[in-house]
């Protein structure tokens, strides 16, 4: 029997993961169907488990349900108990298991698409949202030099690096206090640039050869890849390799089979 996988999200219309979940099993041979589930914003639970009544196998979640799943799983992995935040299910046994694979999805795409070399490298994020707290753990797995976070809210920062601070060198601060440091890679994980925004950076931040890599996709120009290029950045790289990358971990986590993210990357890029 086909096997059923959704996504859930409020708004859902705008989402790629059906079609790149599609594509996966076309690529693989794997027998199921996925679709995307608008759940309404009371009842996140509520839709979960009438998929699951339904016969779903996993599902994918997206914004703003992420904490809400973390709380419905009954089960965590390592990484999602971390994060805390899940975007990942599966349901076998009884059981919901929360899995968190953004963190996964972004170094994948930094180290297999992007050839970036994170072991002893200085890193900053800027934001400290649902996005970021997903991906400070597989960072600092790469043992870079430093990884700093940057915020508007320079609280949201400061309890970022202490959630994470067992895990490496994490430290959070406000835009202000970047003045003088310059990066290997800064990752914009605000979501400023969608309100054609950007947070207020001093200047000097991209080391030679320097990454630009904004976690949003699907737009050609944003205030923050303007500044990167006129900065100096060596290269600016969107989040398309990410959202594909982190669809690949979860249908490894449900199908035990890797699928290869370049034809899918290369579909998508054609369609925008
Ligand atoms: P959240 O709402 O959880 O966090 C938003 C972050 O942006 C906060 O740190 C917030 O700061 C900051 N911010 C918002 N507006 C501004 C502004 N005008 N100036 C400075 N900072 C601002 O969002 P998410 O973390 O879920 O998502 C962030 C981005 O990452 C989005 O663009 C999203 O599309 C993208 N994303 C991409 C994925 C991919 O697979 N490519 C996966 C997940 C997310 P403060 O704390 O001060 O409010």
């Amino acid at each position: 029997m086909t096997d059923r996988y959704c996504v859930f999200g409020n708004p859902i219309r705008h989402s790629q993961s059906p079609r790149i979940h599609t594509a996966f099993a076309q690529q693989t041979g794997q027998d199921l169907r996925y679709e995307a589930i608008l759940a309404p914003l009371d009842d996140f639970a509520g839709a979960v488990r009438a998929f699951i009544a339904a016969g779903g196998k996993g599902a994918n979640v997206t914004v703003p349900f992420k904490q809400a799943a973390w709380r419905l799983a009954t089960r965590l992995t390592p990484r999602a108990a971390l994060a805390g935040a899940v975007n990942t299910l599966s349901f076998c046994n009884g059981e919901i298991l929360g899995d968190n694979t953004d963190g996964a999805g972004l170094v994948r795409d930094l180290i297999d698409h992007l050839g970036v070399f994170l072991a002893g490298s200085r890193i900053l994020m800027l934001g400290a949202g649902g996005a970021a707290r997903g991906v400070c753990g597989p960072l600092l797995e790469q043992r870079p030099r430093a990884l700093t976070i940057a915020n508007r809210t320079v609280a949201n920062a400061k309890a970022l690096a202490e959630r994470f601070a067992a895990q490496g060198a994490i430290t959070g601060c406000g835009y202000d206090e970047l003045d003088g440091h310059s990066f290997d890679l800064v990752i914009d994980a605000t979501s400023a640039s969608l309100n054609a925004l950007m947070p207020p950076l001093p200047i000097g931040l991209f080391a030679a050869g320097s990454l630009a890599y904004a976690m949003m996709y699907g737009l050609a120009q944003t205030p923050f890849r303007a500044f990167a290029e006129q900065q100096g950045a060596a290269r600016y790289a969107d989040g398309l390799g990410m959202l594909v990358s982190q669809a690949a971990e979860s249908f490894f986590v449900w199908r035990g089979v890797r699928p290869d993210c370049r034809p899918v990357m290369t579909q998508l890029l054609a369609a925008q």
